[in-house]
Parts: C-alpha cells; sequence; structure tokens
C-alpha cells in the first residue's frame, strides 16, 4: 500500500500574501498571457487554465510550514506552521467536533514559522482527544506550553482539554508510529533543526526543512548521511537564489541547486523545493523556476559527458517541482 504527502504550508519565516497592487500586477499578467495565446472569449478561460501550470495564475500559497503524511492505517504531521490552521479546517470537516484522532506531530524545530499554527489545530480544544508530540530538543514541552500562554494566545496550556503527550526522540534512533518507521537526522540551520526520513512499505520520504545544506559532500553528511539515501521523495529548502544563498551564509537555508546537486548523486526519484521567501511574489518564483531548469539542464548534461550510462539515466528520471499550498504526492 502506498502513502501520500500532502503540502499545506510551504513559505518561510512568515506567512506573506501578495499585497492589493501585487494581485492586482499578476492578474493584469495573467488577462495579457490569455489574449496572447489566442484566446478572445471568456467561455475560453478553462480551455486556457488547462495549457498553464496552477502555480502561474494562483501562485503558491501564503501559508508556512505544515506537511502531512498519511497511509491508509495513519497520519503524521510535521510542524505546526500557519498551513496547519487548514489541515485542521479539512479534519474537522462533517465530524461535528467529534474527531478521533489520535493526532502525531513532529517538530523539526521552534522557530515562529513552524509553531504559528499551532493555537489554530482545533482537535487541542476537543475533550478526550489524544495528541502526540515528538522532537528530539529536549524542552520539548516547556516549549509547546509556551506557545499556549498569556498574553501570546488567550487560552493557557493547562485548560486545552485534549490530552497531549510529549515524546523526546534519541538523534538518529529509528521509532514507530503505527505503519510509519521515523529517523530524526540533524540539518543545518542555526538552531538546532532535525529532518525527518519516514518510510512505509518499501518508500521513503525524506523532510529536509529548514537547512542551509552546509554539508553536501557524503563526508561532510556523515552520520546524516542515511537522511538522503534510497528515498522516493525530499522536500527540501529552497528559500534563496544562487546569489541570495552566498550573500545570507549561515541564514539557514539553502537553494535548489543544491538540493538537485544532492539528489542526483543520490538518485533521489522527486525533490520537491520549498520554503518560499516571503518577500518571493509569484513572478519571482516562476523565475527562480526557470534559473533551476537551465541549471538541472547544465547539470544534465555535464553528468552524460562524465558517465554515459549511469548518472545520465538518473537525471532523465529525476523530477521536480516548486511546493505550492495543497500539492499531494503518492509515493
Ligand atoms: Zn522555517
Ligand atoms: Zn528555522
Amino acid at each position: 500500500m502506498s502513502f501520500t504527502v500532502k503540502f499545506w504550508g510551504v513559505r518561510g519565516s512568515l506567512p506573506s500574501a501578495p499585497t492589493p497592487n501585487e494581485w492586482i500586477y499578476h492578474i493584469e499578467g495573467v488577462i495579457r498571457n490569455f489574449f496572447a495565446s489566442g484566446y478572445r472569449e471568456p467561455s475560453q478561460f478553462s480551455k486556457f487554465m488547462a495549457t498553464v501550470d496552477e502555480s502561474t495564475i494562483g501562485g503558491f500559497g501564503t501559508a508556512t510550514t505544515c506537511v502531512e503524511v498519511k497511509s491508509g492505517k495513519s497520519q503524521i504531521i510535521i510542524d505546526g506552521g500557519s498551513g496547519i490552521r487548514n489541515l485542521s479546517e479539512s479534519i474537522m470537516m462533517g465530524t461535528s467536533g467529534r474527531v478521533k484522532g489520535p493526532f502525531h506531530i513532529l517538530m523539526t524545530h521552534f522557530h515562529w514559522d513552524h509553531v504559528i499554527g499551532l493555537p489554530f489545530f482545533t482537535p487541542h480544544f476537543i475533550p478526550g482527544v489524544e495528541i502526540h508530540y515528538y522532537a528530539v530538543q529536549k524542552d520539548l514541552e516547556k516549549l509547546i506550553r509556551g506557545i499556549f500562554s498569556k498574553p501570546y494566545f488567550p487560552v493557557p496550556f493547562e485548560e486545552l482539554k485534549s490530552h497531549i503527550h510529549f515524546h523526546v526522540l534519541e538523534p538518529r534512533k529509528a521509532f514507530v508510529i503505527n505503519d510509519f518507521t521515523v529517523t530524526p537526522y540533524l540539518l543545518d540551520h542555526p538552531d538546532a533543526c532535525w529532518g525527518y526520513k519516514i518510510e512505509a512499505n518499501g518508500k521513503a520520504y525524506a523532510h529536509c526543512v529548514d537547512t542551509e545544506a552546509t554539508r553536501v559532500s557524503p563526508e561532510e553528511m556523515g552520520e546524516d548521511l542515511p537522511l538522503y539515501q534510497n528515498v522516493d521523495l525530499m522536500y527540501f529548502d529552497a528559500q534563496y537564489t544562487l546569489p541570495e544563498l552566498a550573500e545570507k551564509a549561515n541564514w539557514g537555508h539553502s537553494a535548489a541547486q543544491v538540493g538537485l546537486e544532492i539528489a542526483l548523486r543520490e538518485k533521489i526519484k522527486n525533490i520537491i523545493f520549498t520554503h518560499h521567501d516571503p518577500g518571493a511574489r509569484i513572478e519571482n518564483l516562476m523565475d527562480l523556476q526557470r534559473q533551476t531548469a537551465e541549471y538541472f539542464e547544465a547539470l544534465k548534461k555535464d553528468s552524460a559527458d562524465c558517465t554515459p550510462n549511469t548518472e545520465s539515466q538518473h537525471s532523465d528520471h529525476l523530477q521536480w517541482s516548486f511546493a505550492r499550498e495543497g500539492l499531494e504526492i503518492k509515493l
């Protein structure tokens, strides 16, 4: 049986929507594109839509990090950025407030963009619901309690109606949540941030956000190398362009080009770039996609020249794309 990974929040650092003027600029561009493509009638709009990438029309999303990994038997949530609010709404839909759970929430680290949505995860307030938090950080319980505290949030932790459990994890030691095996590995970020490898039914998802990926070679990655090995889908921090990455050393975020090099070397099958910069508008991200495509073509050419029968074959099969809110991938 397969499992699915759904991306509920893909922004980095801060929830960020285009301003009204930026929307007007974008909508004008879409309309110009419609006519430039030879369409004339409003009734042809859905036909036009079918020819373009959804992100070029609706953008990539505004909410910060939240990912859902789901199989037939179980569900894991990674981080509670503002994207967890829409996940919560989908969980609550049609239940008349009688959700069952249990819910399993893995925390990578506790920067604002990864916790800001947690108070809006409605199951916290439902009597009897079991919620399990997991993190390598030893002060997990104190950190979560701090999020539900006045004056930052009106309902203190002690008044939550659900049963909340805390599990402090051993670095690089696998543990089991129903049919998933989960292993935390260290990423490269200013405050320690732990990525997760989630495996089930012979498939593997690697969650590599937030990371600058300063350790790139297998030797540098050392005991964290398994995070990137035998992976079907890697979710990778690509907040910056290459020039920005050089300017923002030690800010803790990476670039798509770095992820592509790791994915090619480790024969990762699919890579999704995420943690979009709060200042990046739709046009900026489309431009970043173009830069990534050019870099990928150059990499493919290089690997074909060097080793015509191995890496070049893998580069032909490597898929990559930029995350947008609501994207769902089946493994
Ligand atoms: Zn972040
Ligand atoms: Zn961070």
